[in-house]
């Protein structure tokens, strides 16, 4: 049976609450008032989305989309997973925290050699008892994952290469459906509705807040990437129209509708830049909340940047959704510090 838009987010859970799911992130995740940010920038009512407090070794958005995603993986009866990511990956740490909340081994195949200081994500990895091995090039870790996969099996185990489970798009996309959902009830419960709501993304997550947007009316989504690897309109029309099938839900997305700017992505992906820094330290300086500066440090400089050019009147409600990413500030202390220790006539680390 397929809903009609608009509908209610009752009936949105109601369609989610049908799609396999294990239970791991703690939800919902608070909506909080940034109420010194917005005087800081003259600016709209802001409020911030703490995905960053989702609750398995250290948070982030990840976390929604596993409950999907590893729900699929122990239907085929796993019992270890195997993962093909980055060295700084944030889906990486979740993916080992989430896999041992369910009695779960992991191997982790990073791309890149392996660093002489082994920092923010990755340390967490090893921390958390990730099998954790290193690839020099993509087809590389193809193959290790392959190979890691096949003697697993050998050994009597029942191995899952989760990069294969093809959740991850639509997981994502769900699982933001649902974190729109939060957002307007926790809103609604204040008597307030939003006006916009940002995220970091690459599609997948905005895929979700674009279907809510379709499917409850009302708010903008402006969806900023930390990556230039994708075209993301027709990439996030794709996976939010796929999202809908799987739920049931009669509404269809078009590429023209999906917002997403790349002009805060800097030098490349997993470079920082000065906006973002910036941004990263505003956040800190000014709510006590820690981003990061690969994703969320670049996606709070574009609402930042939107905010004091006057896109916002300053009762409009602009939501921030926090997507995680905190330990990789670890990964760049010297970012953070150079100013200080210079001062004090310090080294830089
Ligand atoms: C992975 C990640 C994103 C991007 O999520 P999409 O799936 O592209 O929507 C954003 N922020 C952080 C911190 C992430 O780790």
């Amino acid at each position: 049976m397929s809903i009609e838009p608009p509908t209610t987010t009752k009936d949105i859970r109601a369609a989610i609450a049908k799609i396999p799911r294990v239970s791991l992130a703690c939800l919902p995740t608070p909506l909080q008032e940034a109420k010194q940010l917005s005087k800081a920038l003259g600016g709209p009512r802001i409020f911030v989305k703490r995905d960053d407090l989702t609750g398995v070794a250290f948070g982030g958005n990840k976390t929604r989309n596993l409950e999907f995603r590893l729900a699929a993986a122990r239907a085929s009866a796993a019992d270890t997973i195997v993962m093909e990511l980055d060295q700084q990956s944030n889906s990486a740490r979740q993916t080992v925290g989430c896999c041992n909340r369910l009695g779960k081994k992991t191997i982790l195949i990073l791309e890149g050699s392996e660093p002489e200081c082994i920092q923010g994500n990755l340390l967490v990895d090893h921390l958390l008892g990730a099998e954790v091995r290193f690839a020099s090039s993509r087809s590389e870790q193809r193959r290790m994952s392959r190979e890691a996969v096949a003697k697993e099996r050998a050994a009597g185990r029942a191995p899952c290469l989760l990069n294969d489970i093809p959740m991850f798009d639509e997981g994502s996309a769900i699982a933001y459906l649902e974190c729109a959902c939060e957002i307007v009830e926790a809103l609604e419960a204040q008597g307030l509705v939003p006006d916009c709501i940002y995220m970091s993304s690459s599609g997948k997550g905005q895929a979700g807040l674009i279907l809510a947007q379709q499917l409850l009316a009302g708010f903008q989504v402006r969806g900023i990437t930390a990556t230039s690897e994708f075209d993301i309109p027709p990439r996030g029309a794709e996976i939010a129209n796929r999202a809908a099938r799987t739920l049931g839900l009669d509404v269809s997305v078009s590429p023209v509708q999906i917002i997403n700017d790349d002009s805060f992505v800097g030098e490349k992906y997993g470079i920082p830049s000065e906006a973002g820094n910036d941004a990263v330290r505003l956040f800190a300086r000014t709510e006590g909340i820690v981003l990061d500066p690969v994703y969320t440090g670049k996606a709070a400089a574009g609402m930042i940047e939107h905010i004091r050019r006057g896109d916002f009147g300053s009762k409009d409600i602009v939501v921030f959704v926090h997507t995680g990413g905190t330990p990789a500030i670890f990964a760049y202390n010297h970012l953070w510090l150079e100013c200080q220790i210079e001062k004090k006539g310090g080294k830089t680390p």
